[in-house]
Formats: C-alpha cells, sequence, structure tokens
C-alpha cells in the first residue's frame, strides 16, 4: 500500500506525462478565455521550461516565469497540459 502524499513542494512538471518535481511556475493567460488579470499556472522541470515557455510565448499567453521557491501562490495551477490553450472558434 502506498501512501501519496508528497509535500507541496513536489508538485509535478505539467508537460504531458512527466514526472519530474517542477521547479517553475509559467504564469499565462489567454486573452480570448481569461480576463486580462487572470493568470493560470503551468509547472515545469529544467527540461520542459523551455518547450512549455515557447509555447506560451508564441501565441503572447505568457506573462511570467517564476522560479517555484520564490512563486508566492499558486493559484490556478494546472497538473497536466492536456488542455493545450489552443485557440477555439466559437
Ligand atoms: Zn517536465
Amino acid at each position: 500500500m502506498t501512501h501519496p502524499d508528497s509535500p507541496a513542494e513536489a508538485l509535478p512538471c505539467s508537460a504531458r506525462g512527466c514526472r519530474t518535481p517542477a521547479r517553475w511556475a509559467l504564469r499565462w493567460n489567454n486573452p480570448r478565455l481569461h480576463r486580462p488579470e487572470r493568470r493560470k499556472t503551468w509547472l515545469a522541470c529544467d527540461t520542459h521550461r523551455p518547450s512549455l515557455g515557447d509555447f506560451l510565448n508564441a501565441r503572447g499567453f505568457l506573462r511570467e516565469v517564476a522560479p517555484m521557491g520564490e512563486s508566492p501562490t499558486l493559484d490556478e495551477w494546472t497538473r497536466t497540459t492536456k488542455g493545450w490553450p489552443r485557440e477555439r472558434e466559437e
């Protein structure tokens, strides 16, 4: 039997299939879906920070990247990138 009671600091990277503990918080906002002041958070390990960052940056969604240790709060962090913020046609 296992007890998956990992401490808060061990949140996993948001990249699909990655279980590495995250070290970065990527804060982003999709103006088409979110209010301007809203922030979604993806967590990333060192390996995935560039690819997740590029993905968001290419779409103009990326607002800031903060080291996990210095990130004050993780409101609305996303566990996986299953819901890529792709553009939706209404
Ligand atoms: Zn990762």
